[in-house]
Order: C-alpha cells, then structure tokens, then sequence
C-alpha cells in the first residue's frame, strides 16, 4: 500500500479507513450490481420501488469508492507543489496560495468531502464540497485533489481539530502524482 507511513497520519487509521471501509464499499458497490441485473422493472415506482432504492444507493456505494481511490492516491510522499497542476490551479484561483486557502476553508465546512475537480465542462478547475458521497456533486467534473472530512479519517489521530488534520492532509499531497493525474484528464478535454 503506497499510503503507508504517512506523516501525522496513523497506519491505523489507514487501517481501519482503507482495510474495512473502503473494502466494504467495494463490496456493496458489487452487491448493488448484482441485485440490478435481477430486479423486476415493472414495479419501478417513485415512491418506493426496489429499482428506486437500488439507484439511490448504487450512486452512495459507487461514489464512495471513487472519492476514496482519489483520497488514497492523493496521500504519501509530499513533495514541492509544482507542475502543470499547480500552474492551472494557480490560473483559475489567482494564485496557488488562493487555492490553498479556499480548499482549507472547504475542509473546515463540509461534511463529508472537498474535491479539486477539472470541470468539462469548461476545462477549469475547481473546488466542491460533498457532506455525502452522492450528494452535490456536479457532472462532468472528474476528481483531482480530494479530502476526506469525515471523522473516521481524523478522529483517531487528530480528536476534533480538524484544522491540524487538514494542515497534516497537505503536508502528505502528493503532487508528482496528482500532475500525472491531471495531465491525463486534461488531455481528454
Ligand atoms: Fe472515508
């Protein structure tokens, strides 16, 4: 796991985040899945309808495993922020130090996730909350830099300060990684 030995982060909370969490949403993720391909269609209802309650939980399940793979993926190794990533954060937020400070703040007001996104729609990024993994978010925009802000992610480590998590969250971004990952989305634009 390349997550491991993270500054200021416990490998036991990446235990419990990423060992059972995460792998438990994989596995509902599939459960959803497999339950889709047998329902009976004809009982689709807006009210109350097994298709209904399926749909509804299959955007929980599945947006819950992707913003977990973007957090992880995000975490190890630190690093200077430069690259192409940070000169496009910097030309859409006024300046890197803007960024940061705009992220940060998200951090301290949701309830669930902040996510750095390149939005397609007009090949811009920016900066959203999630307070659940299926709720706000905006299509056609593909995750870069997330941040998990639910408690189980801090709380072991950092109690209720959620600042110090935040700033510790930052001193681990990868950013080689993230450049990798935003060269490739960008490229699709
Ligand atoms: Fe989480």
């Amino acid at each position: 796991m390349p997550f491991k030995n993270l500054n200021g982060i416990s490998d036991k909370t990446i235990d419990i985040h990423w060992g059972k969490l995460y792998q438990g949403y994989v596995k509902k993720w599939q459960e959803i899945q497999d339950k889709l391909e047998k329902i009976d269609l004809t009982e689709a209802s807006t009210t109350f309808s097994e298709v209904r309650e399926l749909k509804v939980e299959q955007s929980f399940a599945a947006n819950a495993v992707l913003l977990h793979e973007a957090y992880f993926d995000v975490l190890g190794g630190g690093g200077k922020p430069e690259g192409r990533a940070v000169e496009a954060i910097a030309r859409d937020y006024g300046s890197f130090e803007n960024w940061q400070e705009n992220f940060k703040a998200l951090g301290m007001a949701s309830r669930g996730w902040v996510v750095l996104a390149y939005d397609f729609n007009d090949g811009k990024l920016r900066n959203y909350i999630a307070d659940a993994h299926n709720l706000y978010g905006i299509w056609g925009a593909s995750p870069i830099v997330v941040l998990d802000m639910y408690e189980h992610a801090y709380f072991i480590d950092f109690g209720s300060d959620k600042k110090a998590y935040i700033e510790t969250y930052f001193k681990n971004i990868n950013w080689e990684r993230i450049d990798k990952k935003y060269a490739k989305i960008a490229a699709n634009y």
